[in-house]
């Protein structure tokens, strides 16, 4: 067996939460088991997409589900169904879209660097609205009536970054969308708990939803869930799957792939690169039940407990600490560490620095910084974790003598 320790790399305290970068959400013991089990029998990967289909319309409300390789590889594989639908000869093409219409709408203000994916299967986003708010311009954000106004023969479907904050709201744009008989992707990849939205956002009418699963669902890093209308989840799939078989012998679940549009076996497409394992849709699944039935509510108490402790023990130090309040009672609180700057003789930014590179290394969220902020989220935290990055904390945090 190899450690990250034989590699030479010291784990590090993760007081981040699920981030990418640090390697995401802890996976609970069920999920570890589900994924070492899996792996020791084989299952037509087809078959196993299929059930997966099944459970995810159960909790989703969706007609049709896929795991996939993260919610970037869900937009990427929902881009391609909406440019493609079942023609094989696009898939083929994807990227390349010469011929057909591949305009995605967005909202200026919602796009971000995960739209990379959207791109990535061959789509061209066109920009619609401003955000006159933030540019202090003005009191608008964008409007319904500017995506239906930016309409045209190129326009394939549109695409729709959730938040609490997205304007306008996501059910105008559907219903504009149904007008032009135009298909809607949600990038909802953080926008659980609370576990509601699982079937919330599904229920908009939105045709195709990208949910991460390896965030607060606690899945493995690398899943995630793409959720929505049969026939698109039909087109991902057939991009998403190995090819590799005859015709006369392919026989894929009829509730996976709509077999009627499907007069061959198409080449491995766009997605073949972004193949989920066995293992990992058993331990999505796995982690998919655990999170959709509550199970994870009971570690609350535990996770504020954390931040408790590391309030009482920075309490004598020139910082000011905030508990937050969740925003949903499946939400776990956050620990806000405002720094008086000039007291501790250093900035939020410079503190940030010296935890990382101390030993142990110890992360803290960085969102607020530039407010003399540091953002502890103990979701990746344990009892030993917490009580070094309290010692960290006091170290770095010291004024000078
Ligand atoms: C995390 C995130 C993604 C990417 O999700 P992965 O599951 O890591 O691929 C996409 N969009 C938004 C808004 C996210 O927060």
């Amino acid at each position: 067996m190899t450690t990250y320790r034989d590699l030479g790399l010291e784990p590090i305290i993760n007081a981040c939460g699920t981030v990418t970068r640090l390697g995401g959400a802890p996976m609970p013991q069920a999920v570890l088991d589900a994924f070492r089990d899996a792996a020791s029998e084989w299952v037509p990967l087809e078959q196993l997409q299929a059930a997966a289909s099944r459970r995810i319309a159960e909790i989703t409300g969706a007609e049709a589900g896929l795991v996939t390789a993260g919610s970037a590889a869900a937009l990427t594989l929902g881009t391609a169904a909406i440019l493609t639908g079942h023609n094989l000869g696009r898939m083929e093409r994807l990227p390349q879209t010469d011929g057909f219409a591949n305009e995605i709408l967005i909202a200026r203000d919602q796009r971000n660097g995960y739209d990379h994916a959207i791109r990535a299967a061959g789509a061209t986003l066109v920009e619609v609205g401003f955000n006159e708010v933030v540019s202090n311009a003005g009191v608008r954000r964008t409007e319904a009536w500017e995506y239906e106004a930016a309409i045209t023969p190129h326009t394939a479907g549109i695409a729709y970054v959730l938040s609490a904050d997205s304007a306008p709201k996501l059910e105008a744009v559907v219903t504009i969308a149904q007008r032009h008989g135009l298909p809607v992707i949600v990038d909802a990849a953080g926008e659980l708990p609370p576990r509601e939205n699982l079937r919330r956002i599904p229920a908009t009418g939105a045709d195709l939803v990208a949910f991460s699963g390896g965030k607060a669902i606690r899945g493995p890093q690398s899943t995630g869930i793409l959720c929505g209308r049969r026939d698109l989840i039909s087109a991902a799939a057939l991009q998403m799957l190995d090819m590799d078989d005859h015709y006369e012998l392919w026989s894929p679940p009829e509730s996976l792939i709509e077999h009627e549009h499907v007069p061959g076996i198409p080449r491995h497409g766009i997605g073949r690169g972004l193949k989920v394992s066995k293992e990992e849709i058993i331990a999505l699944l796995t982690a998919l039940d655990l999170f959709a039935s509550g199970a994870y509510d009971a570690e609350i108490p535990r996770l504020r407990s954390y931040l408790e402790t590391i309030t009482a023990a920075v309490n004598d130090l020139p910082v000011v600490c905030g508990i937050t309040k969740p925003s949903s009672p499946d939400r776990w609180p956050l620990l806000e560490i405002s720094i008086d700057e000039k007291a501790a003789g250093r900035t939020a930014f410079e503190v940030c620095k010296a935890l990382r590179a101390g030993s142990p290394s110890a992360y803290v969220s960085h969102g607020k910084l530039s407010a003399g902020i540091l953002v502890v989220n103990p979701l990746c935290l344990d009892d030993f974790g917490t009580e070094k990055l309290a010692q960290r904390l006091c170290e770095e945090l010291s004024p000078p003598t």
